[in-house]
């Protein structure tokens, strides 16, 4: 019912998780993962073995998000190397789109955190320019959970 809520939904997407049930909670280690799987993406497609095509996939309505709702991650797109990478905020949760809900302000995403009900919150990096994607970090919020990225959604850059 709420139909003009700020921020959208996505269709499908690669990144979709599972069943809430098994929240992680040790976002700290996931985030590692996901950095190393994305260094590692890097590094096949800077050897040749991976092609734009096969990294720059965002879908049309991520690309949208990015585009109107990203934040600016003052780092260049490791891939083209020409524009700059926004992330993009979507959380998961009972009572939210299956697709998960884009995140539009760090004010919106703060009323999710306090929920009575978990979610969790998946941060994706997204190049406009050559269309790279990859997902950042996921952590779990609301219910009660202590967000431990609480901090910013930028918190790569002291790695
Ligand atoms: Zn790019």
């Amino acid at each position: 019912m709420p139909s003009g809520d700020r921020g959208g939904t996505l269709g499908p997407v690669s990144f979709r998780p599972g069943a809430l049930d098994g929240i992680q909670t040790s976002p700290t280690g996931g985030q590692v993962e996901y950095l190393l799987a994305r260094n590692s993406v890097i590094r096949e497609f800077r050897k040749g073995r991976l092609s734009r095509l096969d990294v720059c996939d965002a879908h049309p309505e991520l690309i949208r998000a990015a585009t109107n709702l990203g934040r600016t991650m003052g780092e260049q797109c490791p891939i083209c190397e020409e524009s700059d990478l926004v992330d993009v905020t979507f959380v998961f949760g009972s009572k939210l789109p299956a697709g998960g809900r884009c995140v539009a302000t760090q004010a919106e995403l703060a009323r999710f955190w306090r929920r009575k009900e978990p979610v969790v919150c998946y941060v994706v990096e997204v190049c406009c320019g050559c269309r790279w994607n990859h997902l950042a970090r996921m952590y779990p919020a609301g219910a009660g959970v202590d967000a431990v990225a609480r901090k910013p959604l930028r918190s790569r850059t002291k790695a």
